[in-house]
């Protein structure tokens, strides 16, 4: 599209065109050394048990602080890593931090079921990506039944590449979700034929919940479960919402409702308060 062609083309473009090429073209420069710049964090949300309301897991999601740019949203800046394809690098040590982060809670005594890492396209198809991985578990020392990977409905598009690595995975141990479920084109009838855990209901059905988002959510809870999936509503951010899926008995919940993401010291804090 014009962005794309906008940097080697001649072009016109509009101003906001212009201002959206500079921005996409500083993240592009900024980005490139942000691994070594120690620009990257992490941060946890909490996965809440909806029948016991307590911590079960929690998602790692990435941050990213720059230099000049400062914080700068990862809608905005994962694309670019994709498009570089400096997700590769970036991705590893995202699983390296994630998978040290969770032996050092078992080691503080605080035991979590799992946790999970977004793993984008390009990551999960790179050819290496089961070798590190697998040497990655094995040098923070973690039980790969611990770590769960979510990746989304376009990742299962590439069939041949994504079927093999998904029983690679689950030869592994490791436990495999399905981000942002419901905004793709995949049936559960096909997603049952792999080896998947977890379906993640995108946040967008849980916003129209009071709208007709309700037969969409309860057809996924009624089927997702009798297919042996683990149900995970994201965006919870009211009490309606929250009451709502706990009376459909979907599994789990995510969202500011119960916690936004937070530093790996405030998921200790809120594990204690919580058990
Ligand atoms: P995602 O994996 O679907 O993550 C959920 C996003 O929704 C997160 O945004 C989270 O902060 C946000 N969220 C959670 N609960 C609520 C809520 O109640 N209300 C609202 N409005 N938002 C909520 P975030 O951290 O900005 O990440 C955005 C996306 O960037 C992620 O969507 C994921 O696709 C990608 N991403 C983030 N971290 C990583 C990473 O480490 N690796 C890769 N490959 N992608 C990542
Ligand atoms: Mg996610
Ligand atoms: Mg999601
Ligand atoms: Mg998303």
């Amino acid at each position: 599209h014009a962005k794309k062609q906008g940097r080697n083309n001649f072009q016109f473009h509009s101003d906001n065109q212009i201002r959206e090429l500079d921005r996409d073209y500083q993240i592009e420069l900024e980005v490139t050394d942000a691994l070594e710049r120690n620009e990257f964090s992490l941060v946890y949300q909490p996965l809440i048990n909806l029948k016991t309301n307590k911590i079960v897991g929690v998602e790692s999601l990435l941050r990213w602080d720059n230099r000049l740019l400062g914080k700068v949203s990862p809608m905005e800046f994962i694309p670019v890593l994709e498009e570089t394809g400096l997700i590769v690098p970036v991705g590893k040590w995202i699983l390296h931090s994630v998978c040290h982060q969770m032996m050092s809670w078992q080691q503080q005594g605080l035991f979590l079921q799992r946790v999970s890492v977004n793993v984008s396209p390009l990551q999960f198809r790179d050819p290496y990506f089961i070798a590190d991985l697998k040497e990655i578990l094995h040098e923070a020392q973690l039980d790969a039944s611990y770590l769960e990977l979510e990746i989304t409905e376009g990742t299962l598009l590439d069939i041949e590449d994504s079927t093999k690595k998904l029983h690679d995975l689950q030869e592994l141990g490791v436990k495999v979700s399905i981000d942002d479920f419901g905004t793709g084109y995949s049936s559960l009838s096909y997603l049952k034929q792999l080896p998947i855990d977890t379906l993640k209901i995108d946040k967008s059905f849980i916003d129209d919940l009071d709208r007709d988002g309700k037969i969409i959510v309860n057809t996924i809870i009624s089927m997702g479960k009798n297919l042996q999936f683990r149900i995970i509503a994201e965006g919870i951010e009211n009490s309606d919402q929250f009451k709502y899926l706990q009376e459909q008995q979907c599994h789990e919940g995510q969202g500011y409702f119960f916690s936004r993401p937070v530093n790996s010291e405030r998921i200790e804090e809120l594990y204690h308060s919580l058990q």
